[in-house]
């Protein structure tokens, strides 16, 4: 073993690649960043089967991609480009159920850190990516319900009130002048600052920044990184990568979204799919109304589904929850999404071919990310946990990069960002 990196991150999604340029803009240098497939898309390519053969062609029986969660459509005639929403809020259906958990404070905590999370994104995105009035949409979102739905989420909206959250009730009438009565929603919840990127440009993008500072090194297609071990000394850690490979650090951090088998993550971290579906939208319709084709997004009370309009297409995400450890069955779950898009929105031509995707995410038990060391002496740092939406709180986490593995002092807002997020909340202290 020859070179001894500083930091080497493990994932190129926006959550390494974040963490990786904040590291350079820190002043650490010596720092390597793998990531098995492309930095934003993962690994795309046939994988090897058990007995080493390569596929040629994805098969749905036998081939699991690893499909990265930052992923997006390709743009153009293949769909919308800019899918990821940046959120305020948790995937939780209410936030009396985080306040179960974590307390009020809690609560307090996660919306303050999610709006500092989405705007750190935004300034970035807005600082790096190549043509930011495409591919940033700071146009709010929209969180709605039916009928029998609609006395919880005026519940959630006065929570949101008392907590000083940015947002607007929406009542019926602008509700449905905004969906049309096909949808079926009665009342929203409106989210101003909420936004939409370019997540693989975005993550490109803060890499070829973190790149001309000369601190960064960057091997993507690499052999897939499967063992992490601290040295008997704690002084390094030793990286194992699938071909034989053996790394160096003196540090390193765990950015690899939903698919790590790792011993410390066994249990807490569970890789789910998240499927996608863009439906051609060329007649206006009552979504049409909502400044398409940049509208806003929108999403349920629940957080089933969510979508948007942009560039001639509904975009449609949802049907998560299938494990990322079987066969992604993306057929069958696309056309679901599919078909609840024709229901809620007659207007949208039936049946016509549309483009599809999935991904992979991660979830944990109580939905907040794992952030940090398990313990204090460790070398390995986890940034991973993304819960479906991911880029608020993890941006928020990636931020703390440098003062995670101990090269400044944390403020002491930082300071409860890592401690509501800390991963040691499920490991003997
Ligand atoms: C279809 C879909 C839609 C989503 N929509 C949203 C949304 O609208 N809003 C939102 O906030 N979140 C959304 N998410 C969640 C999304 O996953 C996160 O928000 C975020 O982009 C995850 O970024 P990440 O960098 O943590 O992980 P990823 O983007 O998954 O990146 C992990 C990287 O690590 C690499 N890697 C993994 N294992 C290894 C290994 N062993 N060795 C080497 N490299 C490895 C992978 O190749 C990959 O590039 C969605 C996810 C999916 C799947």
């Amino acid at each position: 073993m020859s070179h001894r990196y500083d930091v080497v991150v493990v994932g190129a999604g926006t959550t390494g690649a974040a963490a990786a340029y904040h590291l350079t803009q820190a002043g650490v240098s010596n720092i390597l960043c793998l990531d098995m497939g492309t930095p934003g898309l993962g690994r795309t390519e046939a994988r090897k089967v058990a007995n080493g053969t390569p596929l040629t062609q994805p098969d749905e029986e036998t081939f699991v991609p690893h499909y990265s969660g930052t992923r997006v459509f390709e743009g153009g005639q293949n769909g919308p480009r800019t899918i990821k929403m940046i959120v305020t809020l948790p995937p939780y259906e209410m936030l009396d159920g985080i306040a179960d958990l974590f307390g009020w404070d809690g609560v307090k905590t996660y919306l303050e850190l999610a709006q500092h999370g989405l705007k750190l994104e935004l300034d970035l995105a807005r600082k790096f990516l190549p043509n930011p009035d495409q591919q940033v949409k700071q146009n709010g979102s929209l969180m709605v319900c039916e009928a029998d739905r609609s006395e919880r989420l005026r519940q959630e909206f006065n929570f949101l009130q008392s907590l000083g959250c940015p947002c607007e009730w929406w009542d019926e009438e602008r509700v449905i002048a905004a969906h049309g009565a096909s949808a079926g929603y009665v009342a929203g919840i409106w989210f101003p600052q909420d936004a939409r990127i370019d997540s693989v440009s975005f993550a490109k993008s803060l890499l070829d920044a973190a790149l001309k500072t000369g601190s960064l090194t960057l091997r993507d297609q690499c052999s897939p990184v499967v063992d992490i071990q601290n040295d008997d000394s704690r002084s390094h850690a030793v990286i194992k990568l699938e071909d034989g490979e053996y790394l160096e650090a003196k540090q390193v951090i765990v950015a690899t979204g939903g698919m790590f088998f790792d011993k410390q993550l066994a249990g807490i971290l569970i890789p789910r799919y998240s499927y996608l579906a863009a439906l051609p939208h060329i007649d206006p319709g009552p979504l049409g109304g909502m400044d398409a084709p940049d509208s806003a997004n929108f999403f349920t009370l629940g957080f089933t589904h969510d979508w948007c309009v942009e560039n001639n297409f509904v975009r449609i995400s949802g049907e998560d929850h299938y494990s990322g450890l079987k066969s992604p069955r993306a057929k069958q779950r696309c056309g679901r999404l599919a078909q609840w898009g024709w229901t809620k929105y007659p207007y949208l031509e039936f049946g016509a071919d549309y483009p599809a995707t999935y991904g992979i995410y991660s979830e944990t038990p109580d939905f907040m990310p794992l952030i940090g060391k398990t313990d204090p002496e460790s070398c390995v740092c986890y940034m991973v946990g993304c819960n479906a939406w991911g880029q608020a709180s993890l941006s928020a986490a990636a931020a703390l990069a440098a003062p995670l593995l101990g090269y400044r002092d944390m403020s002491e807002a930082e300071q409860r960002t890592a401690d509501l997020f800390s991963i040691r909340r499920f490991s003997a202290r």
